[in-house]
């Protein structure tokens, strides 16, 4: 049977970790770090996400501030409310929720986002810094899974990786930290002819598109690590993601939950990335670097 790869706990295990960070340093800096939510319209899913978000700030001492705005706000509208947290002292990260309602283009507006308050790492500038291997905050999903990999002792290093997926959210900066860790990284796509050959030569194989149950045991080589991105609502209830886990978890070394797998890691590195700008505003050492991909 496959090692469970337990998102859950490495994630309860960092929280511990980032509230005696925040607390140990508090009076150095004199407030608590703080993040900013920014949710527009009334997409279910995205509310659960960021009322998931607040809480785990709450648990760890961030103190979160949620700015909520109808579906049918302008472009301006969100602009403001962003560079209104971008402008504000007590606002070390700054969240907005994807997606956002028809109509409204994310990307000027992530862009517009102080790339030191890029709570989820998607500026365009920080997008930069990973690919160049500089130092910024980090897409909170793919360096959650490298997080996972590393507490459990999984070394890309000289292995064989494949990331089903090349969005900029997950898939695209999933295979430069693979890479950077020296992985050999093929990235596959919907037009990926033979999807399954390619699945089957990965050591460590990253699933990422958004299709349920997708890759089952014909399509993982045994021994490998297989981790499931993929989170989908299932229509009888429960989750599942992109690999069908009861399959696979007979053929791989290692495999991630749906859920408690890697959804927990993204949330926990909204909270790395927002307490690190928040160490670095106040010249705080914060011994985080295992957690920095
Ligand atoms: P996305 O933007 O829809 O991208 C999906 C990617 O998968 C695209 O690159 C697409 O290829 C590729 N793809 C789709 N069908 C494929 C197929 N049959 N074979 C090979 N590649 C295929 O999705 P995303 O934002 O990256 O998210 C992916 C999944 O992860 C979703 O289920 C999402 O809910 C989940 N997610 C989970 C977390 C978490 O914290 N657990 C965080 C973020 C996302 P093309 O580029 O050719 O279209």
């Amino acid at each position: 049977m496959a090692l469970r790869l337990d998102g859950k706990a490495l994630s309860a295990h960092l929280e511990q970790r980032l509230s005696a960070l925040i607390a140990d340093h508090h009076d150095q800096a004199g407030r608590p770090p703080g993040l900013a939510l920014l949710r527009v319209g009334d997409d279910p899913a995205s509310g659960v996400y960021v009322a998931n978000k607040e809480k785990a700030c709450a648990r760890v001492g961030v103190t979160s501030t949620g700015v909520h705005l109808s579906a049918e706000s302008a472009a301006g509208d969100v602009l403001h409310e962003l560079q209104r947290f971008n402008r504000d002292p007590l606002v070390d990260g700054i969240l907005l929720q994807l997606p956002l309602p028809d109509g409204l283009d994310e990307g000027p507006l992530l862009t517009a986002i102080d790339p030191d308050k890029d709570a989820d790492g998607l500026h365009t500038l920080n997008l930069g810094r990973l690919l160049k291997g500089e130092p910024g905050p980090r897409s909170c999903t793919p360096a959650g899974v490298m997080a996972l990999l590393r507490s459990n002792g999984i070394d890309p290093a000289g292995k064989r990786a494949v990331v089903v997926g090349r969005s900029i959210l997950v898939g695209q900066p999933m295979a430069l930290m693979l890479q950077s860790a020296n992985a050999t990284v093929s990235v596959a796509h919907s037009r990926t002819s033979d999807l399954a050959t390619l699945t089957k030569a990965a050591e460590i194989l990253v699933v990422a598109a958004g299709r349920p149950g997708m890759i089952g045991a014909e399509q993982v080589s045994p021994g490998a690590v297989v981790v499931d991105v993929g989170i989908h609502r299932k229509p009888e209830g429960g989750l599942c993601g992109d690999v069908r886990a009861d399959e696979v978890a007979g053929v791989a070394a290692a495999l991630t939950p749906v859920p408690g797998g890697v959804g927990p890691m993204t949330v926990t590195m909204l909270l790395v990335n927002t307490v690190l700008a928040w160490c670095h505003r106040h010249g705080i050492a914060h011994g985080l670097d295992d957690l920095i991909s």
